[in-house]
């Protein structure tokens, strides 16, 4: 039986082809990466902005959000991970369609296994040259590690849970976008949640990082704190 590696690198595996995700995931673990699988649009926007990950893998044909609309929308939400959309189709315009929605590359199916995991090992190793943290007023915010950190150095570090640093992070990753509460329930918590969860968990953050960290927005919600 296969053990996944606590450590390895983490994939986001967007397809509604059962078949071929649990091919594809399962020699991606046998390569030493973590995978999480979507079977849909949706449910691969809901994990691209809540995970964290090195790379994702997307098939452009799916239910409920088409692949290209997803990585569209990923790409607006300020997720930059390195992105490789398998296509049935090869024509030049949808690799055109493909790069422009801002995949770093492209795959036709079918492929060669070989060549999907070069290829997945080029852009995990781009993902390594860019990843870092996010700015958090003056200090930052290290989602893979769930620290914030003052820039004088870690004596200042502190520590977040798991929730309170997604909530954060996708504040941080759009500062200037007044996220409504209905939308942080929906991007960061689960459907037997309430607003008043999310409220609760910009509570803790303010009690950890101070109360400027995060910006009530009268009337309409939240928003990453501009000090
Ligand atoms: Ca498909």
């Amino acid at each position: 039986m296969l053990v996944t590696d606590p450590d390895g690198p983490r994939v986001l595996l967007v397809e509604d082809d059962r078949q071929l995700a649990e091919m594809v995931s399962m020699l991606l673990v046998e390569e030493g990466y973590r995978v999480e699988m979507a079977r849909d649009g949706q449910q691969g926007l809901h994990q691209g902005l809540t995970g964290e990950f090195e790379v994702m893998i997307i098939d452009r044909g799916l239910p409920v959000l088409e692949g290209l609309d997803l990585l569209r929308t990923l790409r607006e939400r300020a997720v930059q991970t390195p992105a490789l959309i398998l296509t049935a189709r090869g024509a030049l315009m949808d690799r055109v369609e493909g790069l422009d929605a801002g995949a770093e590359d492209y795959l036709v199916k079918p492929f060669e296994i070989p060549e999907l995991l070069a290829r997945i090992r080029a852009l995990h190793r781009r993902h390594l040259a860019a990843s870092g943290s996010l700015p958090v007023g003056a200090r930052r915010l290290l989602p893979a590690t769930r620290t914030v950190s003052d820039p004088a150095g870690v004596q200042s570090e502190v520590l977040l849970s798991e929730r309170e640093c997604e909530l954060l992070t996708v504040l941080a990753r759009s500062p200037r976008q007044v996220f409504t509460r209905t939308q942080l329930l929906d991007l960061v918590f689960d459907r037997a949640d309430t607003v008043g969860t999310v409220d609760t968990y910009v509570h803790y953050l303010r009690r950890k990082l101070g109360r400027e960290v995060i910006d009530t927005v009268r009337g309409l919600g939240y928003r990453l704190g501009s000090r």
